[in-house]
């Protein structure tokens, strides 16, 4: 059995003794784990420090690091289908869906390697012919990088990419329920060539190490995916040292359909929103927004499509459905779906199919109304809660009507129609004829209880930069010391 270590600086250490990690398919516990101590977060921030203060890592220019980031490119490359089966084995998801993440890792870093010797600034008309004035954009320091479990990598890698290619240190909790790729990835540094304190890692099964990282003092930004309770929490703890934070929180998105739409494309379309991945996704389109004139036959072809699922082995290449990561969040989906029960929804699925251990069927709830918890609460499993609406405004009505906005998908052959919705929609990402896809170029967050700050693109970058303004006098001129000049 593998025992993974913590990254520290330039060592690897075992903190104070290890927890299980548990393959959610077979049950066994496939991994032991470091446990980190708060003396061992503090160290880790220490040396995340130290190379950030004055290390060789913050004397190197961007190309050098730029150069750096590619040949970890290249480490992933290498190494990206032991990393995809270590994702699988700790959080169920399908083999093939991480080895697809992981394999495309490499682009982040690419294209961040790109923007690592653009961090230009400019020159500013002060105003004042007696000064020349120019701004700069620095590294904002130490970042703190929390992650879930359902995607850990390529989260990890939408906040290291542009953390690196900024000149920043790093140091990352992963989640207790699926630390060992990340762990794992902290080998592809030395053989890359990082100086030792740029990447660190600290793990444990206590939650409290995500809580001392995030509230340490010597942490300049915090950059945090996962559940909007933690998100709030982690907030409050990084304010108290004004800490910046980017919160890449949960999600309720709505995936309309109107009755305009290539319905076969629409019910693909609500298939890979909410049953790829078993739906333990952010971007879950668990809300299915369907035209009272489509309402059935949409119904009938996803309900049909959702039977013939095939749920077992994730490792499987014709496995569609893992089982549920862990049996508390199986236990949350079931409670979910038998209060929609109770409160007179009917429900398609729903069991386990007679599969037992940690699986639970694609499940369709209709004949609910928006404020239904099954519609309000992100359940993170397999669930579509099902709406029928009679036009455009209910339609923006009712995907409005979340506290949640990360995304939306619209389903339309009508292009204005489309710009309208696009425009309509409170949250962070829109597909038109199309769901779950992202990339390294587009900006990606939320808006509402979704978080704040985005990932990815050019704009992902700037979480890890701050503007120094600098005023230089050219005169030689003696001021009146007593006025604001
Ligand atoms: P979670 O909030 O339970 O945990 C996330 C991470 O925070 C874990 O590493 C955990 O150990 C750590 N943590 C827990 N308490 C903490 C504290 N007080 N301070 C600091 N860290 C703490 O989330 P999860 O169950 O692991 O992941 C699922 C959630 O993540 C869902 O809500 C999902 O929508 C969200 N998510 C969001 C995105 C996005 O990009 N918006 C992507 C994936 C997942």
């Amino acid at each position: 059995m593998d025992t993974l270590r913590m990254r520290v600086g330039h060592e690897w250490r075992m903190g104070t003794g290890s927890f299980d990690s548990v393959d959610p398919y077979t049950g066994e516990t496939w991994a032991r784990v470091a446990e980190a101590s708060r003396a061992d977060v503090d160290d880790a921030v220490s040396a995340a420090r130290a190379a950030f203060d004055g290390g060789e890592w913050r004397r190197m220019t961007g190309r050098d690091r730029g150069r750096l980031m590619r040949r970890l490119a290249e480490e992933i490359d290498a190494s990206a289908d032991d990393l995809a089966l270590a994702e699988t084995r700790d959080n169920g998801k399908l083999l093939r869906e991480m080895q697809g993440q992981i394999r495309a890792l490499p682009a982040w870093y690419e294209y961040y390697a790109g923007l690592c010797d653009k961090i230009d600034g400019r020159v500013v008309d002060t105003g004042r012919p007696d000064y020349f004035g120019f701004v700069t954009r620095e590294p904002v320091g130490v970042v703190a990088a929390v992650i879930p479990w359902n995607s850990p990598l390529l989260l990890l890698t939408w906040k290291l990419a542009p953390a690196l290619a900024a000149g920043c240190t790093v140091v990352v909790k992963p989640s207790e329920q699926a630390p060992v790729s990340i762990l794992r990835f902290a080998e592809l540094f030395d053989r890359a060539g990082f100086p030792p304190g740029v990447f660190n890692t600290v793990s444990g099964l206590n939650r409290e190490v995500g809580e001392w990282l995030v509230s340490h003092p010597k942490v300049d930004h915090v950059s945090f995916t996962g559940s909007e309770a933690t998100g709030a929490a982690v907030a409050r703890a990084a304010s108290s040292h004004l800490a910046g934070v980017t919160l890449e929180l949960g999600g309720k998105s709505a995936n309309v359909v109107f009755p305009d739409a290539d319905l076969e494309a629409a019910a693909n379309g609500l298939i890979a929103g909410i049953f790829a991945a078993a739906g333990q996704t952010c971007i879950a389109g668990s809300r299915g927004l369907v035209h009272k004139d489509v309402y059935a036959e949409v119904v009938a072809r996803v309900a049909e499509r959702a039977a013939t699922i095939k749920m077992g082995d994730p490792k499987h290449p014709d496995t569609e459905m893992g089982p549920i990561c862990f049996r508390g969040q199986l236990d949350k989906i079931r409670g979910y779906v038998d209060g929609a029960r109770a409160d007179g929804a009917e429900v398609i699925g729903g069991g386990d199919r007679g599969m037992g251990g940690l699986f639970f069927e694609p499940t369709i709830v209709t004949n609910v109304t928006n404020d239904a918890a099954v519609c309000q609460d992100e359940i993170f499993g397999p669930v579509l809660g099902v709406l029928p609406f009679s036009d455009e405004q209910e339609a923006v009505d009712v995907a409005n009507a979340s506290r949640y906005g990360l995304a939306a998908g619209i389903w339309t052959a009508d292009i204005r129609r489309a710009f309208r919705m696009t425009r309509a929609l409170r949250v962070g990402t829109v597909w038109v004829n199309a769901y779950r896809t992202v990339n390294y170029a587009m900006p990606f967050g939320g808006v509402k209880s979704s978080g704040f700050g985005r990932e990815n693109g050019l704009e992902g970058m700037s979480a890890y930069l701050v503007e120094k303004a600098v005023w230089i006098e050219t005169t030689g001129a003696t001021r009146d010391p007593f006025v604001l000049g």
